[in-house]
């Protein structure tokens, strides 16, 4: 079970001059997972859920961004700054920037505990990258998890879906709803609709996927890497069919 301090990923999502601290303990199994899917489909769900039984990272681009939108405005870089215009948009960052976050993040990559990608690679350009840069490393991926929902079912789940401000736990207005409207269950932070899961830029978000990610399934495919999940009802349904996949005990 990670620590409280490790799930907080300082270095992932602050970058290599704050490092974690304590260091998170060495797994004996470190799994390093890549994770796919289209936007809204829970896959960051999957992977806080994964990170907890396996003790890896959980490690978000996505996070990243968001940390940095918070950050105030004279620290933010002018590629930060232009990151930001995309996301809210609902566009892929420029590849060369992701590369570049990422590969400054590479203690997190190298980590002993392993580590779970969400929303990286996101096109083929990053998938030959992270490959460049694993090669480096001398590391291997052991899987490419790939969760597939029916487009209508994505959309309702991405229309329903609201975050803690302060804790980022994910909620759903029908599904998953909190006790009192609008608080978290777990902190009482407010919750709020993630600009980027405003249907404007859900819209955008489905057709990239569709266009620049997909593809990754096949680059992997070829590679041997991937594993196929069709989502459950529930987050605990798809985690269950995801240790299945793997080939792990719950
Ligand atoms: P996510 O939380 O993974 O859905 O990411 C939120 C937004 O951050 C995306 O819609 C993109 O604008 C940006 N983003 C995150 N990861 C990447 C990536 N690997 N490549 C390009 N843009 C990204």
């Amino acid at each position: 079970m990670p620590t409280p301090r490790q799930q907080a990923r300082i270095t992932w999502l602050k970058g290599a001059d704050f490092p974690c601290e304590p260091f998170p303990a060495p797994q004996s199994r470190p799994w390093r997972l890549v994770l796919l899917g289209a936007p809204g489909i829970g896959k960051g769900t999957q992977a806080e859920l994964l990170a907890r039984k396996f003790g890896a990272c959980q490690l978000s681009t996505g996070d990243v961004f968001r940390v940095a939108k918070r950050a105030p405005e004279e620290e933010k870089t002018p590629a930060i700054r232009e990151a930001l215009e995309y996301m809210k948009a609902g566009k892929l960052v420029p590849d060369a920037t992701v590369v570049a976050l990422v590969e400054e993040r590479k203690p997190c990559l190298r980590c002993t505990t392993g580590f779970l990608l969400d929303g990286f690679p996101r096109t083929v350009f990053q998938a030959v990258e992270l490959e460049r840069i694993l090669r480096q490393e001398q590391l291997t991926l052991d899987a490419v998890l790939s969760y597939d929902l029916a487009e209508a079912k994505i959309l309702d789940r991405v229309n329903g879906r609201r975050v803690c401000a302060k804790c980022k736990i994910s909620y759903h207005l029908k599904d998953q709803p909190p006790q009192v409207e609008g608080v978290c269950d777990r902190c009482g932070g407010p919750l709020y609709q993630r600009e980027d899961d405003r249907p404007e830029a859900v819209h955008v978000r489905m057709e990239t996927y569709l266009h620049s990610t997909e593809p990754l399934i096949d680059h992997y495919q070829r590679q041997g890497l991937i594993v196929h999940i069709e989502c459950g009802d529930t987050p605990q349904e798809t985690f269950a069919r995801t240790l299945t996949a793997l080939r792990i005990s719950g």
